[in-house]
């Protein structure tokens, strides 16, 4: 008898052991590794479903057995083990990769160095509310894999990530999005950028003719990047500077987006979403809502009705006529460009944190015409000042959120806005982007309440 194909999976998070489990329902031989600990509910789960795994190292004579790896996104592929299965000949995959093949559902994917999540569940929030069977998955949520056991649905909306989109080669995208590519993870890619464009360029591969490319065609390195390339797909620009039919674009306030024959025209202004990012993010999911037949009504409804996830431009409170946003979200230079960009009132800015080599010199006219104040949020705060100094009107600095808003509130006036915008990772003073934000919005809670209740003068 043939043995059967042995699936190895290297780490135990989410896409990880939800490929085990996947691997497992479609007869393959599994086994799952993990150098770290797992978490107790993953490892529940493959005691339950009889996976056998190791945690806290690799044998590597029982991995090299494999027929097929499946890498979890966050092992870098410079790592012995990944060295040794690649040197073996073995291939290795995403879980994206393995569970696409197990689908029948229409595939919208999303990638970008920013923007991905807000758009992928725009994207998702648009074709669920107008009554769509529809999935969401990737780099967020539950893990495609598992959730293509089941393949219930008709359409799954999917964040990738570069490092996801690494492992990819047979996957394809009956709707691809394109957002941006600036400088981010370069530590990943041997600090050539071109790598890293190549790893999101990987979103594209396999299109067919009648498939869908939406990308932002001012983006400098898309713009470099395509010409090199001879796709043949529906191409839809997106563009905050020309008016390209089909594509989309923002004039005058109003979002145009022609995917097909008709044409969609919705006004910015009482929208949730606000910036010209989020008018970017906003046209590539109204282009791809459109590719997939959306009615002009359904789109506009959805984009009135979204909801965006916290930690990204999320108002968190106004005190004295002072507001509160926070954008802990934001951990590379261009994100708080775009943050910037989207604020019409005087900005006291905060940012700091884990410096990932960044250049600065994209804000300096943002800067000098917006942020009053700077208030520098980290451990280490030399970048941030010796670039600044003489830059803003007033320079601070802190490790603690209560006194951010209690120097938001000491430099600001009613009218101003005091926003968190690190343009940094949050490892050195936080336990993750999330974790920034949420002690900042705590903060302002507190200091509202205190606000609130004291005694009048
Ligand atoms: P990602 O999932 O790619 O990290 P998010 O939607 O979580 O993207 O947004 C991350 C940060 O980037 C936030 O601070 C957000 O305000 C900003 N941002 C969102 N969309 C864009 C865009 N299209 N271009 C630049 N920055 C953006």
């Amino acid at each position: 008898m043939d043995r059967k194909p042995l699936l190895i999976v290297l780490g135990g998070g989410e896409s990880g052991v939800g490929a085990a489990l996947l691997g497992k329902a479609k007869g393959m031989e599994v086994f799952l590794s993990d150098r770290s600990p797992l978490q107790e509910k993953y490892r529940r789960i493959l005691q339950q479903e009889d996976i056998p795994f190791e945690e806290g190292q690799h044998t590597e004579e029982r991995i090299l057995a494999a027929t097929e790896v499946v890498k979890s996104p966050g092992i870098p592929p410079t790592v012995p083990i990944v060295q040794k299965i690649r040197a073996k000949g073995i291939p290795v995959i995403s879980e994206i990769e393995l569970a696409a093949r197990y689908t029948t559902a229409k595939l919208i994917g999303i990638t970008g160095s920013n923007g991905k999540t807000t758009t992928t569940l725009l994207i998702y929030h648009l074709l669920k509310s107008a009554g769509l069977n529809v999935g969401l998955a990737g780099n967020i949520g539950d893990s495609f894999a598992r959730q293509v056991m089941e393949d219930t649905f008709d359409y799954f909306v999917l964040e990738l990530s570069s490092f996801q989109l690494d492992d990819m080669y047979q996957f394809r995208a009956d709707v691809a999005v394109l957002l941006n590519i600036t400088p981010d993870h370069l530590d990943r890619y041997e600090y050539q950028f071109q790598n890293y464009v190549n790893s999101k360029f990987r979103i594209v591969q396999n299109m067919r003719p009648e498939d869908v490319f939406i990308y932002y065609q001012e983006n400098p390195a898309i713009a470099e990047e395509l010409p090199r390339r001879e796709l043949a797909v529906q191409a839809l620009p997106i563009s905050l500077e020309s008016a390209p039919r089909p594509g989309g674009f923002l004039r005058n306030g109003e979002l145009v987006a022609s995917a097909a024959r008709t044409e969609l025209r919705v006004q910015t202004a009482d929208l949730p979403l606000q910036g010209k990012h989020n008018a970017l993010n906003m046209l590539a999911a109204m282009l791809a809502a459109q590719a997939v037949g959306l009615s002009e009504e359904a789109i506009r409804t959805g984009l009135q009705t979204f909801r965006n996830a916290p930690h990204r431009l999320e108002p968190a409170g106004e005190i004295n006529g002072i507001r509160f946003i926070n954008d802990s979200k934001a951990t590379n230079v261009d994100s708080v460009y775009f943050a910037l960009e989207s604020m019409t009132t005087p900005v006291i800015w905060v940012a700091g944190g884990q410096d990932k080599g960044n250049d600065y010199a994209q804000l300096d006219s943002l800067v000098g015409s917006k942020v009053k104040a700077l208030v520098c949020l980290g451990k280490d705060n030399s970048k941030l000042i010796n670039y600044f100094t003489g830059k803003v009107p007033v320079l601070v600095e802190t490790q603690e959120v209560d006194e951010v808003v209690a120097k938001g509130l000491e430099l600001g006036e009613p009218g101003d806005a005091v926003l968190l915008s690190p343009a940094c990772a949050s490892f050195d003073l936080f336990r993750n982007y999330e974790d920034r934000g949420e002690q900042f919005k705590a903060a302002v809670r507190r200091q509202a309440e205190k606000v609130r209740t004291q005694p009048k003068q």
